[in-house]
């Protein structure tokens, strides 16, 4: 069957939720994408800042392979070695105490969100608990993480969501310190806003909600599902900062292409907050799952990975500058690591349309604003083999 007749298939049976891209991805190597005609394409999407290793790492795949012919699945009644080690491994990378592993980033943030609650709860038995998050933010598409999503478009049919969340600004201090309240029991935010547009936090505001947070027992929440697992150069993006969270979710790269999330607390709130019977879930951590971020995690541990991030990320810093200062349709560029994000004065469908016929996978953050999370394991040559592709892109958007 051709490629075009999988899609139109495609349309007629899988809900229309996403505008995809006209292509059927068949398998990758590296850095590189491969589609079902043969044709090749370099990738600086990486599954949306998930496939951190690059594709068909032999070492991850034969972990995954070994894991299938002993057990995929028992339940969270049994204990299991993979969740055990998996487990292990994060706690120390994290600084965090305890570790609750989910399917996704949207249920490591409803864990998170109940977990805030439950210690509230526990303080003073009220049920009437806020929670601020930051406008453009993005959490997810369950209802708790769509709750304290900033995005109103993505929020408004589906209200009303979780009740009592409240919205503030993004690196402006002020706008949070005047929502906190006798009923505020957790501030949440991405270290770095990915999908809101690639917007870090700037240490100022870390330092200042981490201060408020302390002084009236708030629960500062991280959402590092897209910029952890080393994608700033830093294995968690708060430790660019010293500011540690009570509570951090993790997923996307966790696991690199296998479903795997989660969520963890620190000492304080893992003993006052959720009991057995409080939370659940089928799926969540069992081995195969597991297995897949143990490796991943032993990886990290074992390579230079996160020492490549700094170099290219350098790298791609400054020729993404370089292109700033060539075109007057880019009007700013911010980031850090391997997450960057160009902001253009015009949508940036068409570049990225013309950037996949030329070989080149691309994705935006919002409409005007492109996003840069290649597999972390990128090297410098791929940066200008980008670059060349992204350049010829722009000249014809
Ligand atoms: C992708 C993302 C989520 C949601 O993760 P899913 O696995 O898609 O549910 C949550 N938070 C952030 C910051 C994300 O980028």
């Amino acid at each position: 069957m051709s490629m075009q007749q999988h899609i139109d298939e495609a349309e007629k049976v899988l809900l229309h939720t996403y505008n995809r891209y006209p292509v059927v991805f068949d398998h990758g190597d590296g850095v590189y994408l491969y589609d079902e005609d043969g044709k090749k394409y370099l990738d600086f999407v990486a599954g949306i800042s998930v496939f951190a290793l690059g594709y068909n790492n032999k070492e991850y795949n034969d972990a995954l392979k070994n894991q299938i012919d002993k057990i995929i699945h028992t339940s969270n009644y049994y204990y299991n070695v993979p969740a055990i080690e998996a487990a292990k491994k994060l706690v120390k990378v994290s600084e965090m105490d305890r570790v609750f592993f989910t399917n996704s980033g949207a249920e490591a943030i409803e864990g998170a969100l109940k977990a805030a609650r439950k210690y509230a709860f526990n303080k003073d038995g009220r049920t009437d608990h806020e929670i601020i998050a930051m406008e453009h933010s993005f959490h997810g598409r369950t209802m708790g993480a769509l709750s304290v999503t900033g995005n109103p478009k993505y929020r408004e049919a589906f209200e009303p969501g979780i009740g009592n969340i409240k919205f503030a600004k993004m690196n402006d201090l002020n706008s949070v310190l005047s929502l906190v309240n006798e009923k505020t029991c957790a501030i949440i935010f991405e270290t770095v806003q990915g999908e809101g547009g690639i917007y870090p936090a700037t240490k100022e505001f870390i330092e200042g909600v981490k201060k408020v947070c302390e002084e009236k027992d708030i629960l500062l929440i991280l959402d590092e599902v897209q910029c952890g697992m080393g994608r700033t150069g830093y294995m968690f993006a708060w430790q660019k900062y010293g500011v540690k969270p009570d509570i951090m979710t993790v997923a996307k790269a966790l696991g690199c292409g296998v479903p795997i999330g989660a969520f963890l607390l620190n000492e304080k709130v893992s003993k006052n907050s959720l009991v057995a019977g409080d939370h659940g879930t089928t799926y969540g951590g069992n081995p195969l799952a597991c297995a897949a971020a143990n490796k991943v995690l032993e990886i990290f541990a074992q390579s230079n990975i996160i020492k490549n991030v700094n170099v290219v990320g350098d790298y791609l810093y400054e020729k993404l500058e370089g292109l700033k200062s060539k075109s007057d349709k880019i009007i700013a560029h911010r980031g850090l690591g391997l997450i960057q994000g160009l902001e253009f004065s015009v949508p940036v469908a068409p570049i990225i349309n013309e950037a996949l016929k030329k070989g080149l996978v691309l994705i935006n953050a919002g409409t005007n604003i492109l996003r840069f999370v290649p597999p972390l394991i990128v090297s410098k040559e791929n940066v200008d083999e980008m670059i060349a592709i992204l350049e010829d892109c722009i000249d014809k958007a």
